[in-house]
């Protein structure tokens, strides 16, 4: 599998790992867009939100509270941040794996589309 983050999270693609329990990790965006860009992804590889069957939704509020939690770590907490989930083409989706982005530092861009 030529998947970028199942690479990272086997160790092949190596990554400033800065969160991972059973089910996820985080490492920092190569491509930071933000004074803090993260991403949080699950260890298992599923293509898409769009993918996420019912009974796996339960691993987003996973994905959320590690966000949190880095986001606390981070210093960002009060000054706040943006969690993103692209899916798809046109969602802007580059890498087909899901992935939480958690973006702050500075008053971000108020354009979502
Ligand atoms: P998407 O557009 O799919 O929501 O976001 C994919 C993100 O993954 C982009 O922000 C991009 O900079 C980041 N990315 C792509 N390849 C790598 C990589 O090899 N390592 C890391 N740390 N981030 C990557
Ligand atoms: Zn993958």
């Amino acid at each position: 599998m030529d998947c970028i983050f199942c690479q990272i999270v086997d160790g092949k693609i190596p990554s400033e790992i800065i969160y991972q329990d059973e089910e996820a990790i985080a490492f920092p965006d190569i491509q930071p867009q933000a004074p803090v860009h993260l991403l949080i992804v699950p260890k298992r590889h599923i293509p898409s939100v769009a993918h996420l069957a019912e009974a796996a939704s339960a691993l987003v509020g996973h994905l959320v509270n590690i966000a949190n939690q880095l986001a606390e770590n981070e210093g960002i907490s009060e000054s706040g941040y943006r969690l993103a989930i692209n899916c798809g083409k046109e969602g802007g989706q580059a890498v087909p794996h899901l992935h939480l982005h958690l973006l702050g530092g500075r008053e971000l861009s108020g354009k979502l589309g």
